[in-house]
């Protein structure tokens, strides 16, 4: 398609959208159909018979092993249940390296006899599946020969249903390993480090006492998710969008996001029809989506959840993004979740908010009143603490990929050096903890609006602090550095493995202090030595000033903090002799597992970058060049025209030697980007070098073709210019 047709088709779409008559509509009705896709406790408990609901809920909650019988009764109920829903098929739904989610549908249709069928589950098929995993990333853990890979049933995140237009099909979450046990997947370690985290909290809870009625501690996820739309007109007539989600060209338009007019503004009628569909359908699912709000960037958007357990709230994470991507085009819009789809313009984002709580309900993070005697808050806060300061390279690690680089550091995300915001009630505290005690809470109080008509509101104990990458926000962890279009799997895998460790060495540490019979104030002496000792070594990665700022680049490098500022600087990390321990130590990852995701990791930004680079040298061939070349001929034709009548034209004739000039350049820059893509070392063979080639050489050369590209967008006829602009992408709707 190309620009012209583009635009008026988006144009009278976004036209017909507005004028279009409101339609009535049937409500949803969230008592009765919340979650009603979602074969949850409800469906369970309503289903089964109670022994074996019982022995079901043992299984998701202590990990005890599932009998064969209780399977087979699990499964028929599960196919029964989703044969009401119009399912015939089923799937084991898994997370493979890839970031995406697959699927390998299987029929429910079992041949039964001559000319006859019934529709069937059983227990085995629920609980394993083997999918070939010869075409799937494993980084060189399993050689294609021995492609067999297993999915494994997770019966702790539900199974649900998707629809189609003619079938539904039920997912089963399930694991994704090799035949040797390898995790393959994302879940697999995020659950193995759920466990590591769980155990390590519940030694400091038995420390103080609080571990009555508690059988199990786990971390609770509340993922954020920014994301832009575009008319899909737009994006069909931009190649570059289409094959790499971003905008490898675009001159800045006039009016971006100066104005601040977009952000939390009334949201347009198309976009919000859009939004209701995503919820309805995401409620069906189970997943308890809550805010909607215009974010910073025109055709910049959010959507947050309600918080979950952080395995349920991955797979839900995932199914936002699918259901974002699915439901877009039904509104003539493109979704697009990448980090940076427009540049100059806001990044998106995944605020990771992440916290820890008991069975019991109790959020290990809830600093509560008169928080300086709240020993046991202060443990977990000083643990996480220290878990950054020691792991920064991992934390940084952990959100490192092509896309997330545009965005780290773009003076609207974090930057890339890794820091922890607290705020002025925890910094106080944290302060006198350091000179050893801790004998005051910074009083909240009150704001006073100053009409009598509005009412007193209580203040919160620190400001937010919008620029830390690592924020407490009240009674959680903001880890804001995460790119959008990522699976959260992983930084939560990360986050959970390095504060385990830090729980892990505070426990053992007033284990030995207190003995056999602790007393209270043996125990609070042995907190405030420990925490003093604590504070003292990692302080360094506790910043409240603004994360943006030069200074802070400068201050940080004086505190000895990593900046890697890239993912050729950080993803390497992994490798280290202290993560290969850590990992190991833990039981999350082995040595061998950790290298596959170093070089899947690799791997995948080198093949991103290759793609970006020659999609930019096709764009700019096949579309840029003829326009610029058309327009240069128009202009030559004007001089010669002009001269030919016996005017003088000193000033054409200067502008066209600037575009012969601007457009031979161009034709330079592309041939150099071709040059530097041209890659020496094998992708697969030596994933670092290639991408460490693509960083110092084809970057470059892919930041100059830009520069001159956008130049020519503003230099030649509109008329000609092939691409739809920024200012027509990000305003129509
Ligand atoms: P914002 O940060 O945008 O002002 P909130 O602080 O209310 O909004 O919440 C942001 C996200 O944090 C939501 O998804 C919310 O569910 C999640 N959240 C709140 N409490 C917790 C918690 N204890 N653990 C994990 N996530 C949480
Ligand atoms: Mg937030």
């Amino acid at each position: 398609m190309n620009r012209q047709t583009a635009t008026a088709r988006a144009v009278e779409e976004s036209i017909r959208w507005r004028e279009r008559p409101r339609k009535s509509f049937a409500p949803f009705r969230a008592d009765q159909d919340f979650a009603c896709d979602v074969f949850g406790r409800q469906a369970m408990r309503a289903r089964l018979p109670k022994s074996v609901f019982q022995s079901l809920i043992q299984t998701i909650e202590h990990g005890e092993p599932l009998d064969t019988e209780v399977a087979n009764v699990v499964a028929t109920a599960m196919k029964d249940w989703a044969l009401e829903r119009g399912a015939t098929r089923y799937t084991h739904w898994f997370q493979p390296l890839t970031g995406l989610t697959a699927e390998k549908h299987e029929s429910l249709i079992m041949p039964d006899g001559p000319g006859r069928v019934v529709y069937a589950l059983s227990g085995s098929e629920l609980i394993q599946g083997e999918p070939d995993a010869s075409s799937f990333p494993s980084g060189g853990l399993r050689a294609t020969f021995e492609a067999r890979g297993y999915t494994a049933w997770d019966p702790s995140s539900p199974a649900f249903i998707v629809r189609g237009d003619h079938d539904a099909t039920l997912c089963i979450p399930t694991a994704f390993v090799s035949w040797n046990g390898e995790a393959l997947d994302k879940k697999t370690p995020l659950l193995r480090s759920i466990d590591a985290l769980g155990e390590q909290a519940l030694r400091i809870l038995r420390i103080f006492g609080t571990d009555a009625g508690v059988s199990r501690v786990y971390t609770t996820l509340g993922a954020e998710q920014e994301y832009f739309l575009v008319d899909s007109n737009y994006f069909h007539a931009r190649p570059d969008l289409v094959s790499c989600g971003r905008t490898l060209f675009g001159a800045r338009p006039p009016k971006g996001q100066q104005l601040a007019d977009h952000y939390f503004g009334s949201i347009p009628q198309r976009v919000l029809a859009f939004m209701d569909e995503v919820e309805v359908e995401l409620h069906r699912l189970g997943v308890p989506v809550r805010t909607r709000h215009n974010e910073v960037a025109p055709g910049q958007y959010e959507l947050a959840p309600v918080f979950e357990e952080t395995n349920v709230a991955c797979d839900h994470q995932m199914l936002i993004m699918e259901t974002l991507t699915r439901v877009a085009p039904r509104y003539g819009f493109k979704a697009l979740l990448h980090e940076k789809p427009f540049l100059g313009v806001n990044g998106s984002g995944k605020h990771n908010n992440w916290s820890i709580t008991t069975d019991t309900g109790v959020n290990l993070l809830d600093p509560r009143d008169e928080t300086h005697t709240n020993m046991q808050f202060l443990v977990f806060l000083c643990a996480v603490i220290q878990a950054v300061d020691r792991h920064s390279d991992l934390l940084r690690a952990s959100i490192a990929s092509a896309a997330n680089d545009h965005r780290l550091g773009a003076n609207e995300a974090p930057p890339a050096i890794m820091s922890v915001f607290l705020g002025d009630m925890l910094m106080d505290i944290i302060e006198q903890l350091e000179q050893g005690d801790a004998k005051r809470t910074i009083k909240k109080g009150a704001i006073n609006l100053g009409a009598k008509s509005l009412p007193q509101i209580p203040r919160h104990s620190g400001d937010r602090n919008r620029t830390s990458p690592f924020a407490f926000t009240g009674n959680k962890f903001e880890f804001r550095a995460v790119g959008s279009s990522d699976s959260v799997a992983w930084p939560n895998t990360v986050i959970n493995t390095i504060v385990a460790e830090s729980l892990d060495d505070i426990a053992t540490q007033l284990e030995k202090a207190v003995g056999a019979n602790p007393t209270a104030a043996k125990l609070e002496q042995a907190v405030k030595r420990v925490l003093k000792q604590v504070i003292s070594e990692h302080k360094r990665i506790i910043f409240n000033g603004d994360n943006y700022s030069k200074e802070w680049h400068a201050e940080a490098e004086r505190r000895g903090l990593p900046n890697l500022r890239n993912t050729v600087e950080a993803v390497p990390c992994l490798k280290s002799r202290k993560a290969v321990a850590l990992f190991k130590k833990y039981n999350v990852l082995t040595k061998p597992e950790l290298e596959s995701r170093v070089n899947i990791f690799l791997e995948k930004y080198a093949k991103q970058c290759m793609i970006e680079a020659e999609q930019m040298v096709a764009i700019g061939r096949t579309a840029i060049l003829p326009a610029a070349i058309e327009h240069q001929a128009r202009v030559a034709e004007s001089v010669a025209a002009t001269e030919g009548a016996g005017v003088d034209c000193e000033s054409g004739r200067q502008a066209l030697e600037d575009l012969v000039e601007l457009v031979e350049q161009f034709r330079e820059a592309l041939a150099q980007l071709e040059k530097a893509a041209r890659l020496e070392q094998d992708l697969e063979e030596q994933p670092l070098a290639a991408a460490r080639h693509i960083q110092s050489r084809v970057h470059p050369a892919m930041d100059e073709v830009r520069r001159l590209g956008d130049q020519l967008e503003a230099t030649i006829a509109d008329e000609l210019w092939p691409l739809p602009t920024y200012r027509e992408m990000l305003s129509t709707r």
